[in-house]
């Protein structure tokens, strides 16, 4: 692997493939420009991204106004190759996972500890800008690009602020460690910072796509009692509990059907289904976002039995605080991820993932931008493992330089 000794050099600005999304419903691959890593930035090589709900809203529009022209992709990983003024880390070299909150450290959230919440970071992710308000992608016809959460690592390199690429050990192969940076971390987060699930408690995963994938196995290990997956996809349940559910409901099939057809992630009607599963006391969490303007309505009679609804963004807490705990337990064995992922994609082939998200099927698709670095050897589908322990046709352990 030659990846950092063939690297760019820190000042040249490259040109690359990305994906590009020019206004809701119009996105493609196309060869766009990068200016060079400014203080306090990096440029990574993007070794493979994972496509995620939230990148779908944007396709879509969903997300309010003025979220495009972009670079699409927040959820992936890869090699430092360049490093702005004044960063001290990551260092050239380094594995990293890309963060969507890059925290200032010095907003009234972040200095109560409540780093997900950073305002700065907040208005950038929403801006589609790096820390100095400026952006670094540029489209062949001389067009702005926003970096889509301020990552947009569906593309060759990525210029991020250092603080939103964390590293990590070069042991975890990058495809897999990919997907720590959207999905499991926050679906991890939502049940050990914001549920706070107990030895032997009762959980209900209502949508079992990415995020609630992680949830399922962050409550297994977090030493849930019952947990309990909704869904209305035979195929996302059998994963469901292989990757540990005790009991799996088909939504499509009771009296909920007609609600949770019509279902996305993070929707009104997902919540309002949480909030009736509750029992007295019980909390439900609402992670992944929400459509602009969605609104929900609640029995209010009911918040007397002290029942709660709470949002959880991110795994509510420093991601670089929770990312090394994630990463340890991937390599003692206990959290397994290829068994999530359905499709390894080219970066050409993300258009298609996204409809395939759309339409609720497969598992996590992983695009797979450099395959040199990403420590997989074949692209296509995944099958679907009896044991998610089971490797994953064409995957090594690979990744280090
Ligand atoms: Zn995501
Ligand atoms: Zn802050």
């Amino acid at each position: 692997m030659t990846a950092v000794s063939t690297a760019p050099l820190a000042d040249t600005t490259l040109t690359m493939r990305a994906c590009v999304l020019r206004e809701p419903g119009r996105l493609g691959t196309e060869t766009v420009s990068l200016a060079p890593p400014r203080a306090g930035e990096v440029r990574v090589r993007v070794a493979a991204a994972g496509v995620c709900h939230s990148d779908l809203h944007l396709v879509e529009g969903a997300l309010g106004p003025d979220r495009w022209p972009l670079v699409l992709g927040h959820e992936g990983a890869g090699i430092v190759e360049a490093v702005g003024d004044g960063v001290t880390q990551p260092a050239v070299g380094d594995h990293v996972v890309f963060s969507l909150v890059a925290p200032c450290g010095s907003c009234p959230a972040c200095r109560a500890g409540r780093r997900t919440l950073c305002a700065p970071a907040g208005a950038r992710g929403v801006a589609g800008v790096l820390a100095d308000g400026t952006s670094r992608l540029t489209a062949a016809d001389g067009t702005t690009l926003q970096h889509g959460f301020t990552v947009a690592c569906f593309a060759e390199h990525a210029v991020v602020s250092a603080a939103g690429a964390i590293p990590i050990p070069r042991d975890v192969p990058l495809w897999q460690a990919a997907l720590l940076g959207c999905g499991v971390l926050t679906g991890f987060g939502a049940v050990t910072h914001a549920a706070r699930v107990r030895i032997g408690e009762r959980v209900c995963v209502v949508g079992c796509g990415g995020v609630g994938m992680q949830v399922i196995a962050a409550a297994r290990i977090a030493g849930a009692g019952t947990i309990v997956a909704v869904d209305r996809r035979a195929d996302k349940l059998e994963r469901a509990l292989a990757r540990g559910a005790t009991h799996a409901v088909d939504a499509s099939a009771g009296d909920a059907a007609r609600e949770v057809l019509a279902l996305t992630g993070g929707s009104p009607v997902t919540i309002r289904l949480a909030w009736d599963t509750l029992a007295p006391g019980g909390t439900a969490v609402v992670v992944g976002l929400a459509p602009a303007g969605a609104e929900v309505s609640l029995p209010a009679i009911e918040l007397l039995s002290e029942k709660a609804l709470i949002g959880s963004y991110y795994g509510s807490a420093d991601p670089a605080d929770t990312l090394p705990g994630l990463v340890e337990l991937v390599r003692s064995g206990r959290l397994e991820l290829a068994g999530v992922v359905s499709h390894l994609i080219e970066l050409a082939d993300i258009p298609d993932a996204l409809e395939r998200l759309r339409a609720g099927e497969g598992g996590r698709t992983i695009a797979v931008i450099d395959p040199g670095i990403a420590g997989i050897e074949a692209l296509g589908s995944v099958p679907q493992r009896r044991d998610p322990r089971e490797p994953v046709p064409g995957a090594t352990r690979g990744g280090r330089p």
